[in-house]
């Protein structure tokens, strides 16, 4: 087997690593360069321009030139359509509605503009080891989904790359940082330049486990550019009434000048912009010259800088531990060279970061390590990483069934037994979600499937087995078996659904807002299949007891199941519940004296599969 190349495929910056003997280097360009821009351009002639080349064009022939392609990876139109504004190329809506990037009437996908990338460190990898490389290890932000990470696979997959493994950045950086021999705990915080991750890490003699990880897609060292291009834009504007926002290069020209001036704001306290001829007044070439302090770039940027720290204190929550049972915290990302980032870690984890990582370069390293650790060149390493958010199927009423919970460590299976809500049910629904909301609407769907052909028998009687598998990269498969028929359907996740960071935050934030009417909704949902259940077995019971029955008692309960059904779909919980309690009574002392309704108990569970609309009745349905 050859070698297993590391890659950190980042938003602003890639690096690639590679392991010799098991101890990781990182790979040079011809130039000498350690870290290449995530950059792809495309030349008037047609050619493709990648890296520091393209980043050097940007400003003349910002059309064609795609940066921050990491931000749309995997991602709906709708959730990125905020962002389109912030580049100089043209995002569109793809159509199956995902976010896409039009060049010169040529659409591409985010993973075919990302493999230009990784086509380019495939090169400079063959070039530096002289060797074919074929395998690679690609890290993605830990609190990437399902969906982006396929769209990170298939990006290495075009660009030739075997895809070993999709290893989450967090992860790669405490494998590169940290000694695997004793028993500690780290923080990873990793802040680059579109993402913000951070996780909670256990290490036990060389096995790294993965406790508890959040973080935000939307949130990173380019919206702090985006302010400082927001802020001298307005102060141009009042001073020279000129709105530069209007003009096709001025804006990737301040854009450039920003993102340069908040790196030197990160050592000094104040920094000069001058872009000469940046527009034409009335009385010729205009200038932009302007000087900003570390205070003012602090100003701007403090509400998203202070945006992590709650995420920070939530994963240690999560994680089962406290601030002081942490022993490093590593920093990750070129954004946490701002003072003010490490100001406020430093505050919140009562600790100096550990300042031996050079945080553009950990990941690929953590990457390289992992891929010694797959060709089995370092057999004394075990990563246990974990998903982010619960996956689960919806039931009848709309609730969500958690198959697998958050931060449960990958790879892992787990499965539950389901049944159907009708007589005769040959078909069920099974729509897989993904989020924190105990009611589906409320979650990201990230696909639907049936499964035909289940044995003919009553509601409740079938044992649907549906299984949920992770593999170590994150990808979810999910199947769903008749354990009668043995009759099996099943899905990967579908590449076009699934959340994005932002919606991730949103959900829950929303879990915890929406927790009481949830509660509410969900009293009722049970409320409603408990009576579904006993109106059921009540009407079954007058269809076969009327002979038996005196009329007196087959009436009372014909009209307490009446009742009941009437008032099923209304909001007072207590007259239902009273109902339930009339009706059950009744019929229990009905089926006893006449035994017309076997108890059907022993049936698989009380949990229905959902989606309605996709289920076929059978013909004994009442
Ligand atoms: P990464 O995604 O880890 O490559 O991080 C890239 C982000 O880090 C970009 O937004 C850069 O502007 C930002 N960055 C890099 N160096 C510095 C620095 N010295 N000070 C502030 N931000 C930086």
């Amino acid at each position: 087997m050859g070698r297993t190349i590391g890659i950190d495929l980042g938003t602003t910056n890639s690096c690639i690593a590679f392991s010799d003997g098991g101890h990781p280097t990182v790979i040079q360009s011809k130039s000498g360069s350690r870290v290449m821009p995530s950059v792809v351009a495309f030349s008037a002639k047609g050619e493709r321009l990648v890296g520091l080349v393209a980043r050097r064009q940007a400003i003349t022939n910002p059309k064609n030139t795609v940066n921050s392609i990491k931000r749309l990876m995997g991602r709906r139109f709708a959730e990125v359509a905020k962002h389109v504004d912030d580049v100089s190329y043209e995002i569109v809506e793809n159509s199956n509605g995902d976010a896409a990037v039009r060049i010169m009437d040529r659409v591409y996908t985010p993973p075919e503009i990302s493999a230009i990338i990784l086509q380019q460190l495939k090169l400079t990898a063959e070039e530096f080891l002289g060797e074919e490389v074929t395998d690679a290890v690609i890290t993605v932000p830990a609190y990437f989904n399902e969906v982006q990470r396929q769209a990170t696979k298939a990006a290495g997959k075009i660009a030739g790359f075997k895809v070993r493994r999709v290893l989450n950045e967090p992860t790669a950086a405490a494998l590169a940082f940290i000694e695997p021999d004793g028993r500690k705990k780290l923080v990873v915080y990793d802040f680059g330049g579109g993402t913000f991750d951070v996780s909670v890490l256990q290490v036990i003699d060389g096995v790294f486990e993965v406790k508890a990880t959040l973080g935000d897609t939307d949130l990173g060292g380019d919206d702090l550019d985006t302010k400082l291009v927001h802020w001298i834009m307005s102060e141009f504007k009042s001073e020279t009434g000129i709105d530069l926002t209007q003009d096709s290069i001025a804006p990737q020209r301040v854009r450039e000048a920003a993102e340069r001036a908040k790196c030197e704001l990160s050592m000094t306290m104040e920094t000069d912009i001058n872009l000469p001829f940046i527009a034409t007044g009335e009385s010729g070439p205009v200038h932009l010259e302007i000087t900003i302090t570390r205070k003012l770039f602090e100003e701007l940027a403090s509400e998203l800088i202070k945006k992590t720290i709650p995420l920070c204190k939530a994963a240690v929550e999560d994680a089962d531990m406290k601030i002081e049972d942490i022993d490093h915290v590593v920093l990750v990302g070129g954004s946490t060279r701002i003072p003010m980032v490490q100001k406020l870690v430093e505050e919140f984890f009562q600790r100096k970061p550990a300042q031996s990582v050079n945080p553009d370069e950990v990941v690929a390293l953590g990457a390289a390590m992992e891929g010694s650790v797959l060709t089995g060149q370092r057999k004394d390493l075990v990563l246990i990483d974990v998903t982010p958010l619960t996956l689960g199927v919806e039931t009848l009423g709309g609730v969500m069934a958690p198959i697998i919970q958050r931060n449960s460590p990958v790879p892992t299976r787990n499965s539950r037994i389901f049944t159907t809500a009708s007589d005769n049910q040959s078909v069920v629904g099974v729509h897989v979600a993904q989020g924190e909301r105990d009611i589906i609407d409320g979650n990201r769907s990230l696909g639907t499937f049936e499964l035909r052909g289940i044995a003919s028998a009553k509601r409740g009687e079938p044992r649907i087995e549906v299984v949920f598998e992770i593999d170590a990269s994150g990808i979810l498969s999910v199947s769903a078996r008749d354990t009668t028929t043995g009759q099996e359907q099943s899905i990967k996740v579908n590449p076009s659904g699934g959340l994005s960071g932002s919606d991730i935050e949103r959900l829950r934030r929303e879990a915890a807002a929406n927790a009481d009417a949830d509660k509410i909704r969900m009293k009722f949902v049970a409320l409603r299949n408990e009576a579904d259940e006993v109106i059921y077995r009540a009407s079954k019971s007058l269809k076969i007891a009327r002979e038996e029955l005196d009329k007196e008692s087959w009436e009372e309960l014909d009209n307490e199941n009446k009742n009941l059904k009437a008032i099923r779909d209304g909001e007072d919980a207590l007259a239902l519940e009273k109902a339930i309690d009339t009706v059950r009574n009744l019929n229990s002392s009905v089926s006893k004296l006449v035994e017309v309704f076997e108890s059907d108990e022993d049936g698989a569970t009380s949990e229905f599969l959902s989606s309605f609309e996709k289920i076929e009745e059978g013909e004994s349905k009442e």
